[in-house]
């Protein structure tokens, strides 16, 4: 690592956010951490950090409105949320407004390791490739995460660019909803895999690139094989 990489932590829990400082520190990160959620997203809008790991339930503003904020004004921002086990509307939710990753409480901390790696990781990337075709009615460029959509603005986060590159990198097969989550969220092959992350950010990638979402040409299923792109 050239530089080291800068993290900002949003939770309340105290020994939750010494551990997680703790932790990072030594595996040589540099961390900002914070209990309050208002002054979490001030840090996170002024601040530039290479990632943000926010908890769901904060004193004085949640997690999702701060993940929604942050993404108003950045779509590149990594950010993975850490939520409470077994709260499914938690990950919906904080996928939906442009979480990269969530992280399940308790967290195995070579697991929290491997998704922050990754998600530092990727940020990085994509500087080989920068536009992408999909049928006639959409360019998009990969740097700039932007697109023209029949001469209309679409905005995509990093992680659907992310997406729709490796699937265009492997075109000629099926892509598995596992090897998405290992090859791109970097999940451990061997973890307990929950596959909806990639079905919520599917279905929001869909309505950005396809003419009619419900009846998606280019980003298809293929039945219990994974999806596909057709450009
Ligand atoms: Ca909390």
């Amino acid at each position: 690592m050239t530089k080291k990489a800068k993290l900002l932590v949003v939770e309340d829990e105290m020994a939750i956010q010494q551990g997680l400082v703790d932790l990072f520190v030594f595996n040589g990160y540099e961390v900002e951490a914070y209990a309050d959620g208002k002054e979490g997203l001030d840090a996170a809008l002024q601040g530039h950090y290479d990632l943000i790991l926010l908890d769901v339930m904060l004193p004085s503003m949640d997690g999702f409105t701060i993940c929604n904020e942050i993404r108003k004004q950045s779509r590149r921002q990594p950010i993975i949320m850490l939520t409470a086990k077994n709260a499914e509307e938690d990950v919906i939710n904080g996928l939906t407004l442009g979480a990269d990753d969530y992280i399940a409480k308790p967290f195995s901390i070579r697991e929290l390791l491997l998704r922050v790696e990754a998600v530092l990781r990727l940020s990085g990337k994509h500087e080989v490739q920068d536009s992408l075709k999909i049928g006639k009615h959409l360019e998009v460029d990969v740097v700039n995460l932007s697109g023209t959509m029949n001469g209309k603005a679409v905005l995509f986060t990093r992680r659907e660019i992310d997406v729709m590159c490796y699937l265009k990198e492997n075109q000629h097969k099926p892509v598995a909803r596992k090897e998405l989550l290992t090859e791109i969220w970097k999940y451990s092959p061997n973890a307990d895999i929950d596959t909806r992350t990639v079905d919520i950010h599917i279905a929001k990638l869909r309505k950005k690139i396809e003419l009619d979402h419900k009846n998606p040409q280019h980003l298809v299923t293929v039945r219990g094989e994974g999806y596909k792109l057709i450009l």
